[in-house]
């Protein structure tokens, strides 16, 4: 048997990079940036006002001084006058400081007057309600790298560069077929013997969260023929193809033949030593200037949904060119016992709770290859390596954090 990290390896070890698209900035959230981004100016551009006050010099002001007003600057104006020795401008929040001005004073410390005279009391310091040119971004600064998969602020930051748009890693397209004669779309009439599958749409949900966009092209029966037919055809959709099914030793697994005759020797069927999981096959269909990568995934729902996460997400953000394609682990407590016979790594799953000291981990129910419920329930996979019998409850484990929702609030919980 296979180790989970010598897959890994034999998986990453040639991806092919995405090719990228230029998009819009409204539409850039969550894609991965394939460019790098160097500011083009400063941000802000000028010195502004934090506040609604006037422009001074700190020294005219002392305790108390009374100032010849000049003029009032608004936000998106250019003073018309210095502020010259013993005079101040009102100016506004944003507006660009007007030359000579080397403080504001904000309205609330001021009598308001904006003719003739004005009074302001101090004390004054140097600088005060300043926004330094270039004090967010400096011009020639390099803001964002590529790999990074952007945030809103990060979206919001190029657009303060003035910058339209975004060169991003274009989505692979990962065409989805699951293998077997009793397995049908959700929808149609079930016939005897038959089941709903359920791997299509778990596997599209998780095609899109690694950045993907899924094409679920439904179910092939178990014939050889009709295998070839949808695999030659999901081989030329797909910048990836992942099957379920009919990879392990049944006697009609024959998705394993039918891929030895497409990928040829660039082939390999896989026991990991990985629960669930263990038959895995991959490999790489060759073909008109393009590489298209084949996964043999099991039928077991959970079993697929696990190993797709531990082997074709890393693949889709490899390709994205994510730096960091793994799942994030964290460590936990375990809340109840753990007992698992030693031989495989085993990825339980388990919802995650706040303890008094910590986050606290416990099993959703039975964990069957077949379950899917508890995979719905599940917020991470806890982590027992091949030699491990499991950990008794207060103990420290180490989990893989599925998605974040867990983290959500039911009360803002600022804790001041
Ligand atoms: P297989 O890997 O083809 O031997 O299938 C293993 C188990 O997973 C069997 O119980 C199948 O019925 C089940 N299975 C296979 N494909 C699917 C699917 N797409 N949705 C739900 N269950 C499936
Ligand atoms: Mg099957």
């Amino acid at each position: 048997m296979l180790s989970i990290e010598e897959a890994l390896e034999r998986i990453l070890s040639d991806v092919p990079r995405t090719g990228a698209e230029q998009v819009p900035l409204a539409q850039a959230y969550g894609r991965v940036l394939a460019e790098s981004i160097q500011a083009p100016r400063n941000v802000p551009p000028w010195d502004n006002s934090a506040m609604d006050g006037y422009a001074v010099r700190a020294a005219d002001v002392g305790e108390q001084a009374t100032l010849r007003f000049n003029e009032v600057i608004s936000a998106g104006s250019m003073a018309t006058m210095a502020v010259e020795p013993g005079t101040a401008s009102a100016i506004m929040t944003g507006a660009p400081v007007p030359p000579g001005a080397d403080s504001v004073v904000m309205v609330e410390h001021s009598d308001g007057s904006q003719e003739g005279e004005v009074t302001l009391t101090g004390p004054v310091r140097q600088g005060q309600h300043i926004r330094r040119a270039g004090e967010d971004i400096a011009k020639g600064s390099t803001v964002l790298s590529p790999g990074v998969r952007l945030s809103p602020g990060q979206v919001g930051l190029v657009a303060s560069l003035g910058l339209p748009s975004l060169l991003v890693a274009r989505r692979p397209v990962v065409a989805i077929l699951s293998t077997g004669d009793e397995v049908v779309a959700p929808g149609l009439p079930l016939g005897e013997g038959q089941i709903y599958s359920s791997n299509n749409a778990a596997l599209a949900g998780l095609v899109h969260q690694a950045g993907g966009t899924p094409l679920d092209l439904g179910s092939a029966a178990d014939d050889l023929d009709a295998l070839r037919t949808r695999l030659g055809y999901a081989v030329k959709q797909g910048h990836l193809v992942v099957t379920t099914g009919g990879v392990s030793v049944g006697t009609y697994d024959l998705v394993k033949e039918v891929f030895e005759e497409i990928a040829g020797n660039d082939l390999a069927f896989w026991k990991v030593a990985m629960k669930p999981g263990k038959p895995l096959a991959f490999g790489r269909v060759k073909g008109k200037g393009r590489t298209v990568p084949l996964f043999g995934l099991p039928g077991n729902p959970v079993s697929c949904m696990v190993n797709f996460l531990q082997f074709v997400r890393p693949w889709i953000k490899t390709a994205l060119g994510e730096p960091a394609p793994y799942l994030p682990v964290v460590t936990a407590t375990a809340g109840e016992d753990f007992r698992v016979k030693p031989g495989r790594a085993k990825l339980q799953r388990v919802t995650i709770e706040a303890g008094a000291s910590g986050w606290v981990v416990r099993r959703t129910g039975t964990q069957s290859s077949g379950a899917l419920s508890s995979m719905a329930l599940a917020s991470g996979l806890v982590l027992f390596g091949p030699e491990s019998s499991g950990a008794s409850e207060g103990e420290a484990v180490r989990v893989q954090l599925l998605d974040s929702g867990f983290l959500d609030g039911e009360t803002p919980n600022f804790g001041w």
